[in-house]
Parts: C-alpha cells; sequence; structure tokens
C-alpha cells in the first residue's frame, strides 16, 4: 500500500535549461500548469547573484550577459556527478562561471555574492530552482506547498536520483516520489487520448529536451502504464546544440576579425544567448542571422546560419538519438511497425531534422505533436502527485509502473560484472543473487555495487560498498546471499546474508562519495533559510525605495499645484519641502547602507504631511 502525504502536492518538472510546476485541479478535474511572476508556464533554471542580491529564474536570465560569472545555469548537467567526469570537464570549458573540484571530487560552483566568493554544489544550485518553483505555486495556490512529484530523465542513474531528492529536502520540499520524464509525459498523452487506450497502445515517447535526451516505450491500456524499455543519455539535448553554434561562431568571429573571443566569458554568454534564439528561430526559418553589438573589443558581429549548417554541425548528436531509439527498440523485442504512437516531448524535440529522422525511422509514421512539449512532463508529475496525495480524491486512478535504467549488480573475482537486476526490469523490484567465498576461511566479504552495461566491473559506475563479517570457519565456496531492492524512485538498497551464520548487513547506497551528508543537507537547509531571509530582506528595501521614491514625486506634484500653495504657510511648505530633501537625500546618496524601516519611517512621516495638506486644501 502506498503510503500518502498530506497537504498540497505538486508536480515539479526540473529541467536543464527551464523548469516546470503543475497541480491536480480536483474541482475541475484537469491539471493547471502554473504561470509564474512574469506570466510564462516556464521558468529559466537559473540563478545569479549580484552584488546585494539573489535573482532566480527569469529575473536571473535577463541579466545573464552583464553578470555572466555569477549567473549559473545547467547545474542539472552537473548533479550526481564527479568533477573529473570528461562530460563535466567538456561542460567547464564553455561555461562562463567557475566550477572547480571539492571534496571527494565533487563539482563546486564558485560565485561572487555580496562581494564574498561562495561555493555551491549543483544540489544547492538545484534547490533555489525548486524553491522559486515551489513559491510560483504558493502564490498561485494562496497555501504553503510541502509535496512534490520531482520528474528526472528516466537515464539519470542512482546517484542522479538521490541528488535531485537531496535538492528537494534543502528546497524544503517532501519529494513524494521522483518519476521518469518520459512516463510522466505519457501520462499527460495517455489522459488526453483516453477514449483511444481502451485497446492496448504501444507509445514511443521521444523526449529531447535542453540538457538530457530520453527515449521510453509503454503500453497503456485503460489506466494502467507499463514502461517496457527506456534507453538514454543524460548529456544530450539543446545545451550541445547550442555548443556546437557558439563554437562554430568562435572560428567564424576568428577568421573574420583574426581575435580569439573564447576566453571572455561575457562576449561567450552574449554569443550564447544568440545562439539559443537563432537555433529556435532555424525550427521555423531555413537561414537566421546572429547579430550582436560590440561583441568582443568593441566589433560587432553579424553573421548568419542557414538550416542546413545547423544540421551540419549537429548531425553526429542527431544520429546519436536514433540509434538509442533504435536500442531501445532492440531492448524491448519490440518491431518499430508495431509502435501505435511516437510522441514528441521536450524543446528540443522541434528541431525539423529530429523530426524528419525520427518519422524516417518509423516508415513515415505520422508523429504525435498535439501535446505540448514544455508542459507535458509537468503534466504528468502533477497527476502522479495527486495520486500520492491524501487530500486529493477525485483522480484518474492510473497505474504507472516504470523500469530500471541501468543494470545492477556486484564485482566478483576477476573485476566481473555479476548483474543481479537487468536494466528495463520493472520496479519496484527486489531480487537475490547467491554468491560464494572466494578463498579458505575468509571471515568476511567486500559487498562492492556498480551499475552499468560494461562486463568489468570496474569499467561501470560503483556506487557503494561494504563488508558482511562474521563468516565461520569454511573452505572458499561458503554462500552468501546478496539481495538488491530498488523502491519506486529507482533508489537501490543491497543486503547481505550469510546463509550459515545469519549475519546480516544493508546499505541504503546513500553517502557514498559525492552525494551529501544528512549533516550537510542541515547545513544547506539553513543557507537556503539564510538566502529566504536575505531575498525577503532585499524585497522589503526595494519595496520601500520605490514607494518612498513614488511618494517624494506625489507631493512635490502637489506642492507646485497653486491651490495647495496659496492654502499652506510659507512655515509648513519650508518643513514640508526639507522633509523632501531629507527623504530624497537618504535614496540618492546613500540607501545601500539605510535599514528597510527607516526609509518606511520617513515615508510615514511624509504620509502625514501629506494628511495635512490634504486637511487645509479641501
Ligand atoms: P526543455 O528542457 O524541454 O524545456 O527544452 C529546452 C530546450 O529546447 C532548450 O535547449 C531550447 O533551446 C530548446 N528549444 C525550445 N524551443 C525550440 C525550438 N523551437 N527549436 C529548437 N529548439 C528549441
Amino acid at each position: 500500500m502506498v503510503k500518502k502525504c498530506e497537504g498540497l502536492a505538486v508536480g515539479i518538472d526540473l529541467g536543464t535549461t527551464y523548469s516546470c510546476v503543475a497541480v491536480w485541479q480536483e474541482q475541475h478535474y484537469r491539471v493547471e500548469i502554473i504561470h509564474n511572476d512574469q506570466g510564462n508556464k516556464i521558468t529559466p533554471s537559473c540563478v545569479a547573484f549580484t552584488e546585494d542580491q539573489r535573482l532566480i529564474g527569469d529575473a536571473a536570465k535577463n541579466q545573464a550577459a552583464f553578470n555572466p560569472q555569477n549567473t549559473v545555469f545547467d547545474a542539472k548537467r552537473l548533479i550526481g556527478r564527479k568533477f573529473s567526469d570528461q562530460v563535466v570537464q567538456d561542460d567547464i570549458m564553455l561555461w562562463p562561471f567557475k566550477v572547480t573540484a571539492g571534496v571527494n571530487d565533487k563539482p563546486m560552483i564558485t560565485v561572487k555574492y555580496k562581494d564574498q566568493e561562495k561555493y555551491m554544489c549543483a544540489e544547492e544550485v538545484s534547490s533555489m530552482v525548486l524553491t522559486k518553483m515551489r513559491e510560483i505555486a504558493e502564490s498561485y495556490l494562496e497555501s504553503p506547498v510541502k509535496n512534490a512529484v520531482v520528474t528526472v530523465p528516466a537515464y539519470f542513474n542512482d546517484s542522479q536520483r538521490k541528488a535531485t531528492i537531496d535538492a528537494g529536502a534543502i528546497a524544503g520540499l517532501n519529494v513524494m516520489r521522483v518519476v521518469n520524464e518520459p512516463t510522466a509525459a505519457a501520462v499527460a498523452y495517455g489522459l488526453d487520448k483516453r477514449t483511444d487506450c481502451a485497446e492496448e497502445r504501444n507509445i514511443f515517447v521521444f523526449d529531447l529536451g535542453g540538457g538530457t535526451f530520453d527515449v521510453s516505450l509503454l503500453t497503456i491500456k485503460n489506466n494502467n502504464f507499463r514502461v517496457i524499455a527506456t534507453a538514454g543519455n543524460t548529456h544530450l539535448g539543446g545545451e550541445d546544440f547550442d555548443n556546437r553554434m557558439v563554437n562554430y561562431f568562435v572560428q567564424e568571429f576568428k577568421k573574420k576579425n583574426k581575435l580569439d573571443i573564447s576566453g571572455n566569458p561575457k562576449a561567450l554568454r552574449r554569443l550564447r544567448t544568440a545562439c539559443e534564439r537563432a537555433k529556435r528561430s532555424l525550427s521555423f526559418l531555413v537561414v537566421s542571422t546572429i547579430e550582436i553589438d560590440s561583441l568582443f573589443e568593441g566589433i560587432d558581429f553579424c553573421s548568419p546560419i542557414n538550416r542546413a549548417k545547423f544540421e551540419e554541425i549537429n548531425m553526429d548528436l542527431f544520429d546519436e538519438c536514433m540509434k538509442t531509439v533504435e536500442s531501445c527498440l532492440t531492448d524491448a523485442n519490440m518491431d518499430k511497425s508495431n509502435v501505435d504512437d511516437v510522441v514528441l516531448v521536450g524543446g528540443s524535440s522541434r528541431i525539423p531534422k529530429v523530426q524528419q529522422l525520427l518519422q524516417d525511422f518509423f516508415n513515415g509514421k505520422e508523429l504525435c505533436k498535439n501535446i505540448n512539449p514544455d508542459e507535458a512532463v509537468a503534466y504528468g508529475a502533477a497527476v502522479q502527485a495527486a495520486l500520492l496525495s491524501e487530500d486529493v480524491k477525485n483522480v484518474p486512478k492510473l497505474v504507472l509502473q516504470d523500469v530500471t535504467p541501468l543494470s545492477l549488480g556486484r564485482k566478483v573475482v576477476g573485476d566481473i560484472m555479476a548483474v543481479v537486476i537487468p536494466r528495463n526490469t520493472s520496479i519496484p523490484v527486489k531480487k537475490t543473487g547467491q554468491f560464494c567465498t572466494g578463498v579458505d576461511n575468509q571471515t568476511r566479504s567486500l559487498i562492492e555495487v556498480y551499475e552499468g552495461e560494461r562486463t568489468r566491473a570496474s569499467d561501470n559506475n560503483l556506487l557503494g560498498s561494504f563488508y558482511l563479517s562474521g563468516h565461520t570457519a569454511a573452505p572458499r565456496g561458503h554462500p552468501v546471499d546478496v539481495c538488491f531492492a530498488i523502491d519506486e524512485n529507482g533508489i537501490l538498497t543491497v543486503s547481505a546474508t550469510n546463509n550459515a551464520s545469519g549475519n546480516s548487513n544493508q546499505i541504503t547506497i546513500t553517502n557514498y562519495k559525492e552525494r551529501l551528508s544528512s549533516e550537510e543537507i542541515k547545513k544547506l537547509i539553513k543557507e537556503a533559510e539564510n538566502y529566504h531571509i536575505e531575498d525577503k530582506k532585499f524585497l522589503r528595501k526595494a519595496k520601500a525605495v520605490n514607494a518612498l521614491d513614488e511618494y517624494i514625486y506625489k507631493m512635490k506634484i502637489s506642492l507646485q499645484k497653486e491651490d495647495v500653495n496659496m492654502k499652506l504657510s510659507s512655515e509648513e511648505i519650508g518643513n514640508i519641502e526639507s522633509a523632501i530633501t531629507v527623504a530624497t537625500n537618504l535614496l540618492s546618496v546613500n540607501h545601500q547602507q539605510v535599514e528597510a524601516d527607516v526609509l518606511e519611517d520617513h515615508l510615514k512621516g511624509l504620509e502625514s504631511r501629506m494628511e495635512q495638506i490634504i486637511v487645509k486644501t479641501i
């Protein structure tokens, strides 16, 4: 029986470039995608730091060109990875913000905030984006939101999933479930087409987003959504296409001007923004032009790119997508002709070449473009959140059955990967593998748990290890049972039992290497609270500055009116004018140092003087 949570629950699509939050509206029996404060349904997964404030979402993205080193994006590409990982190294070369190796090779982002260096891990940055999404939901729902279903790429591994849950905890959210993005999108599609799903349908979800690529093959029958196979690449998406364009234009600039802009973060950030815009327009136009004033050393840059060139510089990446599609079908043991619907999800699925390759692969089959590729994932997550919420009764009773994306096993003699749970096994699942001791009279066994598809264990990803001790003296070949259990979130627990002695030991592979410890999470939660207090303080101050400024203006206008001027004594006018001067000085000279309550007091002072004017003049 699934444990349900009390209180409001939302679905959050935590994307590499954009995030989206949605809620199930019981009274209307539908999902509502929630607008942010700018009126947008998607919010940039971007966080920025300035001399006096922290910005998240649109506000952060809008100032990126002026503050590139302190504007952090793409945190999802770092989450659960090591600094030395080649893909991290490749990304760092193109990011304007600084990333260094922290303890246990954990990548740490460095920014300047309030004139001090701050080091943050990817979980912390993602938690800030999640906080923003929570606040967007809270302001729409006018109520605190504590619970969320957060989506992750289907191909996220164990550490990436756990790191995402940690990010939720730092944001003060109870992550009820992590759901795979393509599965969530299939829910959106399936609910939309429910009448057609009375018969079993095979749905292929192609999800190409900003930084990750996933495909999943599901069967949908009535309310049952069963994933058969999934495949993907957690490091392939729109950002990679942008990177290729950035590299292309860096070379073009070099050719034209004999200057290399690649070491200049500000120029790179502006070029990247222009490239992303040009890429989007190439989905509708055959040619687009990059135009940036004074890009580098005062030189304006104007250069065209046509769709064919864009496709040429990205063709190997598009081909990789198609290979993944094929391998998913092979894993599922399904012929492509048996796929009923091919559903497009993720912003990058709008690229015409990608659509054409996919359509060709499926022998000209019409692709389903009728769900919103930016919103489908949050939509499905919101339905799942409602299903897990104690308070929501009126929701479609869907059953989602997902699979584990990577094989899990342990290392045995000869560095061999002994698989206990093969990839694409339905979850939750529990399987036991029996292993034998390798030497006579062995007193303990080292259990090393890996995930991945390589035959040599050390070529796979080591998730954690532990000892099972207390073996009784026995010749080699003494049996040890190792049980692997994966829960609904795709999170693994491993336990080992010595059959003869009955001794057992188990780990949920939690605090291994790059994962945050519970102390670190507590510390980050405290820091998040401090950020929240500082943000609120900043907002209060900004409001006080604006209110005072507006009031000064209003009073000056009133004083200029002839009838007002006539009815006040020169002493009264003098007093009002000096109060205006004091308030104006406060704003213009040193308001950085002035606290919000000082400004608010001055505003109150001006308001009472204004009342005097009103009384005298009516
Ligand atoms: P998502 O992670 O699903 O929000 O996808 C975001 C990615 O989709 C970003 O890299 C965008 O640049 C990309 N994108 C959005 N719209 C388009 C479009 N019309 N053509 C190409 N890429 C797009």
